[in-house]
């Protein structure tokens, strides 16, 4: 009995196990099934836009180049020949023939100013005009737009680049009267192409009160004529005198008034960037009014272009409100903060760069520090505790070690412990002059050195006689000796100084020829594929950001500029010749010129 309970308990233990098998087993089929519907849920998930008969570069080293490209939604679905891309195009699938052009990841602007891009692009350019009567001319245009009391502005005239002199000029410029006869309501203000002198009508003196009798400031001159009538010309600290009611109207605008204005500068900027195949921009320096409107614009999904934005105010401010103000990917990845700014130094062609030893074409001046050490150790260290990367422009060898001491002295304070520079991913901007016992501490520390190829070719007609031959050789621009130390290289135009255009700042870092041809300091130069990485993916990563950018992988976002030359394989002389064609954001297209 007792046996016979035991087996009848027995075989209700087998029959439970059985059973448990069986609904193990079924519970398996399920999932294979649900795997294998899944699997094929995937396989038939089409594309929202592919991109074929292409010459698609990626980048990304384990994929190289590839004939086509499909995105769904904004992200990257696959890449690889156009076969087997065609069979992710559906019913609703956007197709572009790329009749074999050159794709290249969205360019990633390292360095450059949102903002000061649009205000630009407000004012007249006036630095392509043959001669004085034609800037009369645009002044007068401009007038008829503009409200009565509202300044015109414009910048860039230069007169030994005019065909011919101005009438009536004073030793080669020109006098306001010709202007003044046209904006009788309009106060006028445009800057000298040097940015070291300003022409003003008469408007904008009688409101300032100049006249015959105003003296010259220290550091700067009214320009007059021989009957001592100021000619409308300021000249370096003069300019002031009249600029500062320009200013003074400004802060007058209310809230509302600014906020548009903002808005304006963001939208033109915009559209300057994605017209040029600049996706994502990196902004050297915004404050926290216009983040809060860049914020909204982003979630309103109205940025067009992804920033990654460092503040630029007092540390005072910064203690106030940093709290509030770390952000990362905001708007489906169109707005990202995690990032202080402060400059350290001046720029070189105003021998503003801080150097270690004197100047050499003027040996009593070795520049200045534009900030303390103290405030920018002590921005250091609000950035490490929030949670911050910290950038400092840094130009001269002598800015440049400061910050690295700087860097490696806040590290190294962290109750004890040695802070990995790398998880930190701290930037020097520009990094233009470094001494040579200083350029490995940059691939050693794992300090971006974030430059502009642009800016290289641009200045070098005056570096050799800043520095002098081995000062410049050693250390000027030096991008193969920061990679080879191990350093990230980033790339970027610093706009409006230069033109935000990413190709010109491409042909400099592979060829550093600059506009008479003379290449400077050949052994610096990038590959091409270097000079791509260094807009692209080293940009990502020195914004934490190479998960979802700067290369052409499945998965990231799919930010893709189509070029109708290719660069990485044109002779040299050509690259400038590469427009852009296509700029797709986000799987997008955002711009065309087909
Ligand atoms: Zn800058």
């Amino acid at each position: 009995m007792a046996r016979g309970a035991r087996a009848a308990r027995h075989a209700v233990t087998i029959r439970f196990v059985v059973s448990l098998f069986a609904r193990f087993v079924r519970l398996n089929l399920l999932l294979v099934s649900a795997i294998a519907a899944s699997v094929t849920a995937v396989a038939q998930k089409k594309a929202d836009l592919v991109l074929l008969n292409g010459n698609i570069v990626t980048a990304d080293d384990r994929l190289g180049s590839v004939q086509a490209l499909a995105a769904r939604g904004d992200r990257i679905l696959a890449v690889g020949t156009d076969a087997r891309i065609r069979r992710l195009i559906g019913d609703d699938t956007k197709i572009i023939d790329l009749g074999g052009r050159t794709a290249v990841p969205g360019f990633i602007e390292g360095h450059a100013h949102f903002t000061g891009i649009g205000d630009a692009m407000q004012i007249l350019d006036l630095s392509k005009v043959e001669s004085w009567s034609e800037v009369v001319d645009m002044v007068a245009a401009a007038v008829q737009k503009a409200a009565p009391g509202e300044w015109i502005r414009g910048r860039g005239w230069h007169q030994e680049k005019w065909s011919k002199r101005p009438d009536g000029n004073v030793k080669g410029f020109p006098t306001h009267q010709s202007i003044s006869a046209v904006t009788p309501d309009n106060p006028v203000a445009l800057t000298h192409a040097s940015g070291h002198a300003a022409f003003f009508n008469a408007k904008a003196m009688a409101i300032a009160g100049v006249n015959s009798s105003t003296p010259d400031p220290d550091g700067g001159e009214i320009l007059k004529n021989a009957e001592g009538e100021p000619i409308g010309v300021f000249s370096e600290t003069a300019a002031g005198i009249v600029s500062r009611h320009r200013r003074g109207q400004e802060l007058r605008r209310t809230p509302a008034q600014r906020r548009e204005l903002l808005r304006r500068q963001l939208e033109l900027a915009a559209q300057e960037c994605l017209s040029k195949g600049v996706t994502s921009f990196q902004d050297a320096g915004s404050s926290f009014a216009e983040i809060d409107l860049m914020r909204e614009m982003a979630e309103a999904g109205e940025l067009g272009v992804r920033l990654w934005v460092m503040i630029r105010t007092s540390n005072t401010q910064l203690e106030h409100k940093l709290g509030n103000y770390r952000m990362v990917g905001v708007g489906d990845d169109f707005l990202t903060v995690r990032a202080l700014k402060r400059s350290i130094d001046g720029a070189l062609g105003s021998r503003g760069a801080w150097l270690l030893e004197p100047y050499s074409d003027s040996p009593q001046s070795s520049g200045l520090e534009t900030a303390s050490v103290a405030s920018v150790t002590r921005m250091a260290e609000i950035g490490l505790q929030h949670g911050f990367q910290v950038c400092v422009h840094a130009i001269g060898d002598r800015a440049n070690r400061e910050v690295l001491d700087i860097f490696e002295k806040v590290w190294g304070s962290r109750s004890g412990e040695r802070v990995d520079g790398r998880s930190l991913r701290w930037r020097i901007e520009h990094a233009q002059h470094i001494h040579p016992d200083d350029i490995p501490r940059f691939g050693q520390l794992g300090v971006i050195a974030s430059m502009q190829g642009v800016h290289c070719t641009s200045d070098a007609p005056y570096v050799i006689p800043r520095l002098g031959e081995q000062r410049a050789r050693e250390g000027a621009y030096v991008w193969q000796d920061l990679m080879r130390s191990g350093a990230v290289v980033t790339n970027g135009t610093d706009a409006p100084v230069e033109d935000v255009d990413p190709i010109a700042s491409f042909y400099a870092s592979v060829t550093r020829r600059d506009r008479s041809g003379k290449p400077f300091y050949p052994a610096q130069a990038m590959s091409r594929m270097e000079a791509l990485k260094s807009y692209t993916i080293a940009c990502a990563y020195a914004a934490f950001e190479e998960d979802i950018k700067g290369t052409l992988t499945p998965g990231k976002l799919a930010d893709v500029v189509v070029l109708s030359k290719d660069i990485m394989t044109v002779p040299e002389a050509e690259i400038l010749d590469a427009d852009v064609v296509y700029t797709i954001v986000g799987g997008k297209v955002v711009f065309e010129d087909v």
